[in-house]
């Protein structure tokens, strides 16, 4: 359930007419949902707290500064993957202390700043990790609270650029060494070690794979208390799949019983790490038609968004649904494809798309792109990044604006020699 809906056949986000932002803003652009952002925090809140779990949203789906403070006025902390995504959490208002801080390569410059800065829980992924931020946190004279991101070794039965629990993955370490790692901890003044982190893929639509995965995070628990550690604390990372074109995703509840049931006798605090299901139904992509090209085998939608402002469709095969922000019930429709003016054949937005026929200017927007949609822009074939606005009731505001030319071409510096 969204708040993206028709009224008399025009697209509203909330009480606004997206036509009117896009008269307002121009397009292309994303939209955010307040109240949809609001339906779906409290959805798992509600679920998880059967388990008395916390809630970090990992800001890396979306790290828009009002996106991360609508969240954290919830209740949510933040989960973040670099120093930026830090800084950004504790900007919009996310209490150091509500952060974990996780990733596969954390330098000293970004331990050093985390540890300054009192973030709350790092997930360690490796020996040589541990042995890193133990050093800086003695330069600091501090000591950083630890949990260990292991590897289950669990497919997640999800796109393969996206699956993060296998072996072969780069993420977390080997299960089996969590007990080395403990006890190489309970040695290091600098490191506190309270728990194990897993995270073990996105967009999962099963919950089987997390069934797996939690319950060898549970044995594991047992034999590091049999072994003498003290456990305190698990992370059981996001995942959660959504909606975007016909999938039946769990629903929050029934990932909440999986938690109750693998691990919910051990006695631990449970963070969970959530990002897409939190915003990628919030958000949708707003773009007008530059030109309908017909070609021998196929008719082409030329819009004026593209990959480069929304690359899921060519980075990880993902499906959105498409529709006219107009709706126009009397037209036939027809098979299209829509695609971006970027030169790359892999500049397709949406493919096999029935629509209506459309003229230069008319809107279509692409659904569920909330999560990972602003966040990979670029400004390949130098184009402007697009704004984001966010929508709360009858009234919108834009949360990043359009930068100008200007502003893109001042980026470059020339030499002194040219
Ligand atoms: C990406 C990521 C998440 C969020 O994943 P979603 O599928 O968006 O819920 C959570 N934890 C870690 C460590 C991640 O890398």
């Amino acid at each position: 359930m969204n708040h993206f809906q028709y009224r008399d056949g025009r697209l509203f986000a909330e009480d606004v007419a997206i036509a009117e932002i896009a008269a307002a803003v121009g397009t292309p652009f994303y939209c955010y949902s307040t109240a949809t952002l609001t339906r779906h925090y409290e959805a798992m809140a509600s679920a998880l707290a059967r388990v008395q779990g916390r809630i970090c949203y990992a800001v890396k789906a979306n790290s828009n500064q009002a996106v991360i403070r609508t969240l954290a006025n919830l209740g949510a902390g933040a989960d973040v993957v670099s120093e930026g995504e830090a800084r950004r959490a504790i900007a919009a208002g996310v209490p150091a202390s509500d952060i974990v801080f996780s990733g596969v390569g954390k330098t000293r410059a970004e331990m050093r700043f985390a540890i300054n800065a009192g973030i709350g829980q790092f997930n360690v992924e490796s020996v040589g990790e541990l042995d890193v931020l133990n050093q800086v946190a003695i330069e600091l004279n501090q000591t950083a609270t630890v949990v260990f991101r292991v590897n289950p070794d669990v497919d997640a039965q999800t796109h393969e650029k996206i699956s993060t629990g296998r072996k072969e993955d780069k993420f977390g370490v080997d299960i089996d060494l969590a007990p080395e790692l403990f006890q190489r901890a309970t040695s290091m003044t600098g490191i506190d070690p309270v728990g194990l982190a897993v995270h073990i893929g996105s967009q999962l639509t099963t919950l089987d794979p997390f069934r797996e995965a939690f319950t060898r995070v549970a044995g594991m628990v047992e034999t590091l208390r049999a072994a003498g550690h003290i456990v305190t604390r698990l992370d059981l990372g996001g995942g959660l799949g959504i909606v975007y074109d016909g999938e039946v995703p769990p629903e929050p509840d029934d990932y909440a019983a999986v938690v109750a049931e693998t691990v919910g006798d051990l006695g631990v605090e449970l963070t969970f790490e959530p990002g897409r299901v939190l915003v990628g139904n919030a958000g949708i992509l707003v773009t007008s038609v530059i030109q309908v090209k017909e070609t021998a085998t196929k008719r082409f939608v030329v819009v004026d968004a593209a990959m480069n402002d929304f690359i899921r469709p060519t980075l990880y095969d993902a499906v959105h649904a498409a529709a006219p922000v107009n709706e126009n019930p009397g037209s036939d429709t027809q098979t299209a494809e829509i695609v971006g003016p970027v030169c790359e054949t892999g500049d397709i937005l949406a493919s096999d798309v029935q629509l209506p026929a459309l003229t230069e200017n008319d809107l279509l927007y692409l659904k569920s792109a909330g999560a990972y949609g602003a966040v990979m822009a670029s400004s390949y074939n130098s184009r402007q990044l697009i704004p984001e606005i966010m929508v709360n009731h009858a009234e919108f505001s834009i949360i990043r604006p359009r930068p100008s030319f200007d502003a893109l071409l001042s980026l470059d510096h020339m030499p002194n020699w040219l």
